[in-house]
């Protein structure tokens, strides 16, 4: 069924990938499909689950061996993403594997991924990302939580929200406030003061774990900044395109495994003695569907290349992130409608993807901000020149004055 959505894929033609892709498909549909409906009760995936994902070499696919990784690139990641979300799996995994990760890679010190990497890629370790705040979501610079520099170790004070994984996870890299600007922090769940909410009631999503963080005077080593100190917000604007097109990437695999289940549907669903997908307006409904799956395919394929290349720029990745998931809202939404009132009814994976696809234009930065940053970009040069312009003028005057 599958390839008759998709267009072929080079990225993901290799041996290589068509065997980890199987595996991933036989493991998932065997150790998490089965226990969906217990763990959206319980809020949260088990530890034991995401053990498994790593001892099946799942997680952190892109982390160098020398750290326990597969040494794979991030075409892998990607497609482990894509097809986690097209049998509708969403635990977390992009925050652990394709955010927290490659932070620690990119600016830990030895020590630090000698510590965290291995045990990322087994699942023995759980990481979570900090950085929105009950004030501060899209203005992330206005964050409050602070450190103090007391010598050997920071005084944490502060509150994050919104934390996926947060319930689940053994440590968070969180966004803290220190003397010389934003930094970040490996906190680990075990340091006296740091708390941890319930994991929240959502809409969608529903054991992809969500909650609120909290520090009290939490003594965090100074061994544990990562990278140097204020450069926090420099290394999350440098990483946000690699979760912008892992998000992206995620709706188009939802997208897909939606698109699915709705053509086998409205060949068994009968009305007025015909199946429904002989009604024109269901295969008209369903071309379209097809054709934008195939066109974002071709797209989000051309990004993944250039994140594998490190050349996806900020904008691009918004761009991604913007259609991609205005795409699996929309396509979501009209399979939905064919489903009838079936599509409306928990138990229907459909209604599940509807109400997860949701959140996927919310987080990782809302479309409001993807257009702030695209439309930044189209006018970069125009503003430049403004500016140029404006100090030429003031030097004249300056000069005119003198
Ligand atoms: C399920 C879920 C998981 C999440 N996981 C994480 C996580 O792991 N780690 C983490 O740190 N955060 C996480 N978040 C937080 C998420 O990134 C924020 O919710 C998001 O960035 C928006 O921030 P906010 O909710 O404070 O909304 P606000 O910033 O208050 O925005 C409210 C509205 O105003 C609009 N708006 C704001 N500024 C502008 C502007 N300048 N121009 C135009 N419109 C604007 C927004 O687009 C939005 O529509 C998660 C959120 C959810 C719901």
């Amino acid at each position: 069924m599958y390839h008759n959505i998709a267009i072929h894929r080079a990225l993901y033609a290799s041996d290589e990938h068509q065997m980890v892709r199987q595996a991933l498909i036989d493991f998932l549909k065997k150790e998490a499909i089965p226990h969906q409906e217990k763990w959206e009760k319980e809020k949260c995936a088990p530890k034991a689950f995401w053990r498994k994902m790593g001892e099946q070499g799942f997680l952190c696919m892109d982390i160098p061996q020398e750290y326990g990784g597969g040494g794979f690139d991030f075409s892998f990641n990607a497609m482990v993403l894509e097809e986690s979300r097209r049998l509708g799996i969403d635990f977390g995994q992009a925050v652990h594997s394709d955010i927290v990760a490659p932070y620690i890679l990119r600016y830990g010190t030895e020590a630090q991924k000698q510590h965290y990497l291995p045990k990322m890629v087994t699942g023995e370790l759980i990481g979570c990302i900090g950085m929105t705040e009950p004030s501060a979501g899209s203005d992330l610079k206005s964050l409050k939580t602070t450190a103090l520099d007391m010598g050997d170790y920071y005084l944490v004070n502060g509150s994050k929200t919104f934390i996926t994984n947060g319930y689940v996870a053994d440590f968070v890299c969180c966004a803290v406030r220190t003397d010389v600007g934003i930094s970040l922090l490996l906190m680990d769940k075990e340091l006296e003061g740091f708390t941890t909410g319930q994991p929240f009631d959502k809409i969608g999503i529903k054991y992809q774990d969500t909650c609120e963080l909290f520090f009290e005077d939490v003594k965090v080593p100074k061994d544990n900044l990562l990278g140097e100190e204020g450069m926090g917000f420099k290394y999350m604007m440098a990483d946000l395109p690699r979760e912008r097109i892992g998000i992206a990437v995620e709706s188009l695999g939802s997208a897909i495994g939606v698109l699915e289940k709705t053509l086998q549907y409205v060949t068994e669903r009968k009305a007025f003695g015909r199946s429904i997908a002989d009604f024109q307006n269901t295969q008209f409904k369903l071309a379209d569907c097809a054709a934008e799956v195939q066109v974002y395919q071709a797209f989000l394929d051309r990004c993944i290349e250039l994140q594998m290349q490190h050349q996806l720029s900020t904008e691009q990745a918004s761009i991604a992130k913007l259609k991609a998931t205005e795409m699996h809202g929309k396509l979501v939404d009209e399979c939905l409608q064919l489903f009838g009132g079936y599509g409306f009814i928990w138990e229907y994976d459909v209604a599940k993807a509807f109400a997860g696809a949701r959140v996927s234009r919310i987080y990782g930065g809302t479309s409001e901000i993807m257009k702030l940053i695209i439309s930044r970009g189209l006018f970069k040069e125009f503003y430049r020149a403004k500016q140029k312009e404006l100090a030429f003028q003031s030097n004249t005057n300056t000069q005119l004055n003198k």
